[in-house]
């Protein structure tokens, strides 16, 4: 693809090979109208053959001119090209940006998660499927520099223009496909994995950035360790750790992760953006959500992580205050993780058009009360289960490490973790959106705990309760539970951590 700044206009083409699983005549790929297609052609050891293509709305329906059967192998070529969809408010409304860095010369990036990769490159626009691998090669005026996904082949020079070659060995979901160009310089370093192995680590920065990039890089090495320790290795490290300065927040492409932040650390000590982002490496890129309704599997624990991290660097108070940061955004409206096919926009907003942070805020929430039921033990066993099931792909490097989870998987994972039927846990937070109510009533020496569940489901959640300096834990067997006080006077605090989350306090 050839980038073209002066007049934001992109211009290339995508060759995809698939292999056919249905009988078929057509192949059907989605890119958005703005976009013209030049030609589609059929490659074959014998040369290019021109297909006959429709564009039908935002697709292109190509004619394969007879009907393909299962065990063929297809190599379709697009040549098109245009004026992308630039972004309204990247990277939550995307598509391209065109703008300058802090010197004045151009910065362009890509960010199309909310809104599709068919605003860019014909794809076949769902996460339920993604490509092996992808090759992707971008052509830039010198003296800018095309940052992108998986491993630098090699860059070729034109001599007005160079073009970067780069490679992803693995699967890839196709809004973290990205790409960044601005004359950037590096910051380069390798990591040594916990795995073992070596990882090339670079951090793409626009020139003004560079003396913050170079002394922020050895934080986000600790953020990468942390991670490293807590779900398993870095899934990419066949490809590269990499991190490029965007003109806008910040996202999760695979490998080259968007950085958008202004280098400071939150109240809790840490660069917070990169901190997420990175985590969707583990929650997002390895384990892949295919569907959007899935979607917290990505938001929700990554957001989680934070509230780890805050722990890991400030202790268990840290951690508390960080959650309770995020609580009162907690909106309640629809469920987490609804059954059935969503859109993104069904997940990001609700049905008033309103932003909707339930899947990142909530999602950390559930996790939060799920560690206080189960345990340390068992719930960190399931996060790294859920990262890697087992223990061979935590050494894979080929692409067998990525897979595509449910809400369901997750439920199977903390179950077996734990050893505790969960089924309860995952109706009342994830499948349907009110929040279970505390009811506390104290007569004399007795404290009785009762908890009103919405639509009558069960949810024998058990409650700590701090009676004397000590804390003990009430079982809550239907739903019920009574705690014997020592006087009628004794002081009483009702999970005053806020370990689960409910709809009054927590
Ligand atoms: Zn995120």
């Amino acid at each position: 693809m050839a980038i073209h700044p002066g007049e934001e206009r992109i211009a290339g083409s995508l060759t995809a090979r698939a292999d056919v699983v249905h009988p078929t005549s057509w192949f059907v790929q989605d890119l958005d109208e703005r976009l013209s297609v030049e030609s589609v052609a059929l490659l074959t050891d014998g040369g290019a053959k021109a297909l006959p293509f429709e564009r039908r709305g935002g697709q292109i329906w190509t004619d394969l001119e007879r009907t393909r059967q299962p065990g063929e192998r297809l190599t379709v070529r697009v040549r098109y090209g245009g004026t992308p969809r630039e972004a309204p408010r990247p990277p939550w409304d995307g598509g391209f940006t065109w703008t300058e860095t802090p010197g004045g010369e151009p910065w362009i990036a890509s960010s199309v998660q909310v809104n599709g990769a068919d605003l860019w490159w014909p794809t076949k626009d769902h996460p339920s499927d993604e490509p092996d691998s992808m090759a992707l090669s971008f052509t830039v005026p010198r003296p800018l520099v095309a940052a992108s996904n998986g491993r630098l082949r090699r860059v070729e020079d034109n001599g007005e223009a160079r073009t970067y070659h780069w490679f992803v060995s693995t699967p890839i979901n196709n809004y973290g496909v990205a790409l960044n160009v601005a004359p950037y310089r590096t910051v380069d370093t390798t990591y040594a994995s916990t795995s073992g192995t070596d990882i090339p680590v670079t951090f793409w920065v626009v020139p003004a950035h560079y003396q913050q990039a170079e002394k922020r890089l050895p934080q986000f090495l600790d953020h990468l360790r942390f991670y490293e320790e807590t779900l398993g290795p870095y899934p990419f490290r066949a490809d590269k750790y990499g991190i490029a300065e965007t003109p806008h927040l910040g996202m999760e492409h695979q490998t080259i992760i968007a950085y958008g932040s202004d280098f400071s650390n939150n109240e809790f000590g840490f660069d917070y953006l990169h901190h997420h982002e990175l985590g969707h490496e583990w929650w997002g890129n390895l384990v892949t959500a295919a569907d959007w309704s899935d979607f917290w599997l990505h938001e929700g624990f990554c957001t989680y992580m934070q509230a780890l991290y805050a722990e890991e660097l400030g202790g268990r108070e840290a951690y508390h205050s960080y959650l309770q940061g995020s609580r009162g955004g907690i909106n309640n409206e629809q469920p987490v993780a609804p059954r059935g096919s969503r859109s993104t926009l069904e997940m990001y907003y609700l049905p008033s058009g309103e932003g909707d942070g339930d899947i990142y805020s909530k999602g950390a929430w559930i996790l939060h009360s799920l560690r206080h039921l189960v345990g340390d033990e068992a719930f960190f066993e399931a996060l790294r289960r859920m990262a890697n099931p087992r223990p061979e792909l935590r050494r894979a490097t080929d692409g067998r490490q990525c897979r595509f989870a449910t809400t369901d998987d997750f439920l199977r994972i903390a179950e077996a973790a734990s050893g505790r039927e969960l089924d309860w846990f995952f109706e009342v937070y994830l499948r349907q959106p009110a929040l279970p109510r505390l009811v506390t009533e104290r007569s004399g020496d007795e404290l009785r705990l009762r908890w009103d569940a919405p639509e009558e489901l069960s949810f024998p959640m058990p409650v700590p309760v701090r009676v004397g300096g000590e804390t003990r834990r009430v079982k809550m067997k239907g739903g019920e539970g009574r705690l014997a006080l020592p006087n009628a006077d004794a002081e009483v605090q009702v999970d005053r951590k806020n370990w689960i989350l409910k709809a009054n306090g927590g």
